[in-house]
């Protein structure tokens, strides 16, 4: 049995005809970045989230560096980040010149841990600009609290998205929940591009301009650059593909949300630790994340067997080298160092049939009986 982690060529087989012609209709146009293509899935993804405002942008890690640069932070300014994340999230506090404050997680849901974030922030006071609420594997972060956290020291909540497109917390959507919705279209996200692209979502109609602006070298009009930008355009041919994926998005989410349905079935009362949802949220699984402390050697049978298990992610972002210089000791993020050695993933795909996710457990019961 070969399982993968995720299956994009029948995705898009099904899809065939209809992404062929949206390429066919972006090449016969002449037009490649922004233009028309671009605003149209602007609009569209806007009014999925719920949000005023779309911006396309080159992919995710650059929504949040522009979302950030909205804020112009000085290299003393502070932005909290989870300290269990992807590390693209950490890195674009960094691109936008500014400081990670990293808070430590829920034990439960792995998201950012509201008491956590109170905590930290008393050890700097007046300094922190921005909070980054991640939905880490498709679960929206306790949004209520961290907004309150947030305004009561001036600071914005940005949320990291890339892996909750159509997620709710209290019926809204991702992206409409802080001040920013920053996304990714990586092909893997639960809206996938075929290629790299981003976006970020707001409902202030100050803001969006700016975005326009930095997102393309800081133009105004052609040629008068109002601001220090970047390249960061979204292109028509990925807006295109994105405007034929988009209407399938509801239904693939809700495939994911069965097929978490039928792993918390099958898996219940074995020594794992299942995914929790949070009240009042609806997850939309884009990773099935379970917990075990013996997950390396879990891992390493469910590959020999042809399934693709792996680890989101293996270390805690301060214990990264990429972040060691901030100076963090092991043991000063509890739950994150711990989710770090004891996570797995396990393939959550719309394309993957009931059959193999009931397999699938099979072969994890059967490594916990043999062990
Ligand atoms: C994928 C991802 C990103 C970065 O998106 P890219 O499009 O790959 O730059 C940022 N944050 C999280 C949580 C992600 O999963």
């Amino acid at each position: 049995m070969q399982i993968p982690g995720a299956d994009l060529r029948a995705q898009h087989a099904a899809l065939r005809e209809d992404l062929q012609a949206a390429m066919t209709r972006v090449l016969d146009s002449g037009s490649y970045v922004l233009g028309e293509e671009v605003a149209a899935f602007e609009r569209e993804f806007a009014a999925y989230c719920g949000s005023k405002h779309c911006v396309g942008v080159a992919n995710g890690t650059d929504a949040l560096v522009l979302a950030l640069r909205i804020f112009r932070l000085k290299p003393d300014d502070y932005v909290a980040v989870p300290a269990f994340t992807f590390a693209a999230t950490a890195e674009a506090v960094c691109l936008a010149g500014a400081r990670p404050l990293f808070v430590d997680v829920d034990p439960t849901t792995l998201n950012l841990d509201p008491a956590a974030l109170r905590a930290t922030i008393a050890h700097i006071p007046g300094r922190l600009r921005a909070v980054i609420a991640v939905h880490l594997y498709g679960q929206p972060a306790a949004m209520a609290e961290i907004n309150d956290l947030a305004a009561a020291q001036g600071a914005c909540v940005v949320e990291d998205a890339a892996q909750a497109h159509g997620a709710r917390s209290q019926g809204r959507r991702a992206g409409g929940l802080g001040r920013l919705g920053c996304f990714s279209f990586y092909p893997t996200k639960n809206l996938g591009a075929l290629g790299d692209a981003g976006a970020i979502t707001t409902d202030d109609d100050g803001l969006v301009e700016r975005l326009r602006m930095l997102r393309d070298h800081g133009q105004f009009g052609k040629y008068v650059h109002q601001i220090v930008g970047l390249n960061s355009r979204l292109d028509a041919l990925q807006a295109a593909l994105l405007r034929v994926k988009l209407p399938h998005l509801d239904a693939w989410n809700t495939r994911r949300r069965a097929i978490a349905a039928i792993y918390n079935r099958e898996l219940a009362g074995l020594p794992l630790t299942l995914p929790s949802a949070a009240p009042d949220v609806e997850h939309v699984f884009h990773l099935f994340v379970a917990r075990t402390r013996e997950r390396d050697g879990l891992v390493e049978h469910l590959n020999r067997r042809g399934i693709a298990s792996s680890v989101h992610y293996p270390k805690a972002l301060p214990e990264q080298h990429a972040f060691a210089y901030l100076g963090h000791q092991p043991g000063e993020f509890p739950h994150a160092e711990a989710a770090a050695r004891e996570v797995f993933t396990l393939p959550c795909y719309p394309e993957l049939s009931d059959a193999a996710v009931v397999e699938i457990c099979q072969v994890v019961r059967e490594w916990i009986s043999t062990r």
